[in-house]
C-alpha cells in the first residue's frame, strides 16, 4: 500500500502517522521525502487496512493499493493450480474437464433419476438440480425443498453421480452438510456474507457463481470470506452479467477464465445456460468456454423443457446435451484435457 501525503506536511506529522501505522497495523512504513511531497511505502500484511480511514486524515492526499486485497485465493501466494476434490471428481488443475448438468430444479423421482441417467451416459462427471430455488417472483415455483435433496440422493444411488445443490440460507447448512456434494452459492447470494461465512465452516466443496453484476475482485473476496472461514475448497462459476444488452438473459464474459486464471488459483467452471437464457446458444458458449480454458461446464438439461417448472427456455434434452458432449469431446482433448 503506498500513501501519497499533501504537499508541505511536516515531517514531525509524517513521522507521527508511520508510528501510529507500524503499531496498529504491523506494517513497515519507509518514507520517501519527492520535491514537493513524501510518499509513504507500507510493507506487511495489508489487506486488512480501511483505505477509507486513511483517506479521512487531512494531511493524506491518497492511497492506493498495490497488491490485491485477497489473500488465500490469490495466485501470487499459492502458485499452482488448485484441484477442488468433490467425492472423487476432481475439478481444476489443468487436466481434466468436469461436466455438471442436470435440470434448474428437482420435480420429481422420475425426472430427475431419468435426466442423472442420460446425462452419465452423455459423459457428465456431476448432476445438478435445484431443491431451493432463488425466484425473481414469490408466485413462481420454489422448489421441492429438503425433498427434492432426497431425491438428487435417490439419481445419486441410481447412477453413482455426486450431487451439486443451491444453498440459500444459513439454516439449511446442516442439511447440506449431509446430503449434497458440492453446494452452490447462486449470484444472487455471492455477497450474502453471512452465508458466506457459514458456508466456510462446511466440509463440502462449494460453487460460488458470479453475482448479477460483480467485478472479478468482489467475486474473488467473495470466495476469500469463505476460505477465510476455512473452506479452501471453492470453485468458481461464471454464468453471466447485467449489460445493456436485451437480447440475451445475461452477457457470459468469457474474459473472466482467463482473468481469473492469473488472480487466483481457484478452479473455474463456465454456465452457458443462465447466461444464455436460450438453448440453442448453450452449445456454441460451451464450445467458447472450452476454448478460452475454463476448468469445466454447468449445463442445464430437462427431460421435457417447454415443461419445465423453471427455466425450461434455457435448457438442453437429453438428446440435445448428447450431441453437445460429442462436440466438446475433440475441442477437450484439443486443449489438452480429459472428461473426468
Ligand atoms: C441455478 O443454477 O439454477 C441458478 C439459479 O443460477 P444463478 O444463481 O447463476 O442465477
Ligand atoms: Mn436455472
Amino acid at each position: 500500500m503506498v500513501i501519497v501525503m499533501k504537499p508541505g506536511v511536516s515531517q514531525e506529522k509524517i513521522q507521527a502517522l508511520v508510528a501510529t501505522l507500524e503499531k496498529d497495523h504491523g506494517v513497515t512504513v519507509g518514507v520517501t521525502n519527492g520535491v514537493g511531497c513524501s510518499i509513504l511505502g507500507l510493507v506487511g500484511d495489508t489487506a486488512h487496512i480501511d483505505m477509507d480511514k486513511l483517506t479521512m486524515n487531512d494531511d493524506v492526499e491518497r492511497v492506493m493499493r498495490v497488491q490485491e486485497p485477497y489473500k488465500k485465493a490469490n495466485r501470487k501466494f499459492h502458485p499452482e493450480d488448485t484441484v477442488v476434490d468433490v467425492s472423487g471428481v476432481p475439478v481444476g488443475g489443468g487436466a481434466g474437464f468436469a461436466v455438471i448438468a442436470g435440470p434448474c430444479s428437482v420435480e420429481s423421482e422420475d425426472q430427475i433419476v431419468g435426466v442423472a441417467r442420460d446425462v452419465k451416459a452423455a459423459g457428465a462427471a456431476l448432476l445438478r438440480g435445484g431443491a431451493f430455488k432463488p425466484r425473481t417472483s414469490p408466485y413462481s415455483f420454489q422448489g421441492m425443498g429438503a425433498d427434492g435433496l432426497e431425491l438428487l440422493l435417490e439419481a445419486k444411488a441410481d447412477t453413482g453421480l455426486p450431487i451439486v445443490s443451491e444453498l440459500m440460507a444459513p439454516r439449511y447448512c446442516q442439511l447440506f452438510e449431509e446430503k449434497v456434494d458440492l453446494v452452490q452459492i447462486g449470484a444472487r447470494n455471492m455477497q450474502n456474507f453471512d452465508l458466506l461465512k457459514e458456508a466456510g465452516k462446511l466440509s463440502k466443496p462449494i460453487l460460488l457463481k458470479r453475482g448479477l453484476s460483480n467485478t472479478y475482485e468482489e467475486w474473488i473476496m467473495s470466495a476469500e470470506y469463505i476460505m477465510a472461514a476455512g473452506n479452501e475448497n471453492v470453485i468458481l462459476c461464471e454464468r453471466g452479467v447485467r449489460t445493456f444488452e436485451t437480447y440475451t438473459r445475461n452477457t457470459l464474459d468469457l474474459s473472466a477464465i482467463p482473468a481469473i486464471r492469473r488472480m487466483s488459483h481457484l478452479p473455474i467452471v463456465v454456465d452457458p445456460s443462465h447466461a444464455a437464457g436460450m438453448y440453442w446458444m448453450v452449445e456454441p458458449l460451451a464450445m467458447a468456454a472450452v476454448a478460452v480454458g475454463a476448468d469445466g461446464l454447468m449445463v442445464e438439461v430437462h427431460n421435457d423443457p417447454p415443461h419445465a417448472k423453471c427455466d425450461g427456455a434455457q435448457s438442453l434434452t437429453p438428446d440435445k446435451f448428447a450431441h453437445l458432449m460429442g462436440k466438446l469431446n475433440p475441442l477437450i482433448e484439443l486443449m489438452g484435457k480429459k472428461l473426468v
